[in-house]
């Protein structure tokens, strides 16, 4: 079966809502506090996952609560681990502060032991990353592992894909590795330094990282859908109506899951972005990250 192999971060969402932040030695009660499973890498490997493909994730975890609970995730979702377990250190966990009357959210992220990812990992892990048919990664793991995998996947013959998010520099070359680059709209401004706001801005900033080494861009942009570009052509994928917007966070994630799962089914390029879109759009009407992502049968279902 075609394989999907994604390296990441796990971090445990733990989130705040409260009328305001509190000021420096003060103290306020919140309204609700809520418990969930994140992490870019993560999220988009329980997509991939539930979206019908065999999928390894690749990271490192502590050794504490919060692995537990990564593990559970993956479990349940039918992701298979490729971890190292560390007692120096702790897994990833992410404050989230949501200001009640706005829903604006204020964040600090702490990778724990994901923060030291390395290459020498991804040279352990070089059989697996060799055997993957699709290989994902972000940047929320240290850039020059992201980098090594990445040359791996490639010289193994995977179809390689880079969410490089959250937005940073990339090294030299290192786009050259990427069969396709997934930002959305502001990041892919930071990777061009070109406005994305249309979607004849995405047809440059795409053309723009395809002149920059990719082989091919998917800019994503919102809730109006994704832009596919091949370096000849680019095409509109619209955005999909699965119902009232609940929350969208991790719509990228879902989108890039559900777009590695396609590609590794063998859908052609352009198809594939629809059932990324497709993924993420049912993923927006539900709450939660993780939790959020749909099956294949619900994918399916809204693309007939
Ligand atoms: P990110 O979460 O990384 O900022 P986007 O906001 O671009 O990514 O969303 C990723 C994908 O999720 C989009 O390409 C689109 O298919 C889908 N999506 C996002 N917001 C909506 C929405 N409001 N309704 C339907 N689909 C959405």
């Amino acid at each position: 079966m075609a394989k999907v192999v994604i390296l990441g971060v796990f971090v445990a969402d733990t989130a705040y809502r409260a009328q305001r932040a509190p000021r420096m030695g003060e103290t306020i009660l919140g309204e609700s506090f809520a418990l969930g499973p994140g992490g870019k890498g993560s999220n988009q490997a329980v997509a991939a996952a539930k979206a019908g493909a065999e999928t390894h994730f690749i990271t490192r975890l502590g050794r504490d609560t919060f692995a537990e609970m990564a593990l559970k995730t993956w479990a349940e979702a039918g992701v298979t681990p490729a971890v190292t377990q560390h007692d120096e250190g702790y897994t990833g966990a992410a404050y989230i502060f949501v200001e009640a009357g706005t829903g604006n959210n204020a964040i600090i992220v702490c990778p724990g032991v994901a923060g030291e990812i390395s290459r020498a990992d991804m040279d352990a892990r070089a059989e697996l990353i060799g055997s993957a048919s699709v290989f994902v990664t972000q940047l929320e793991q240290p850039m020059d592992a992201a980098h090594r995998a990445l040359e791996i996947a490639r010289d193994g013959g995977a179809v390689t894909i880079l969410n490089p998010a959250p937005a940073a520099d990339l090294p030299a070359g290192m786009l050259a590795l990427c069969d396709y680059v997934t930002p959305n709209e502001s990041e892919a401004e930071a990777l061009t330094g070109l406005p994305v706001t249309t979607l004849e801005e995405a047809v440059l900033a795409a053309e723009r990282l395809i002149a920059m080494g990719a082989g091919a861009a998917v800019i994503t942009l919102g809730e109006k859908g994704a832009l596919y570009h091949d370096g000849k052509t680019g095409t509109h994928v619209p955005a999909f109506d699965a119902g009232p917007v609940c929350e969208t966070t991790g719509a990228g994630d879902a989108f890039n899951g559900g777009f590695a799962a396609a590609l590794a089914r063998g859908f052609a390029p352009v198809d594939a972005v629809r059932y990324g879109c497709a993924t993420a759009g049912i993923s927006v009407t539900r709450s939660g990250t993780a939790p959020s992502m749909p099956s294949a049968d619900e994918i399916d279902a809204l693309l007939t």
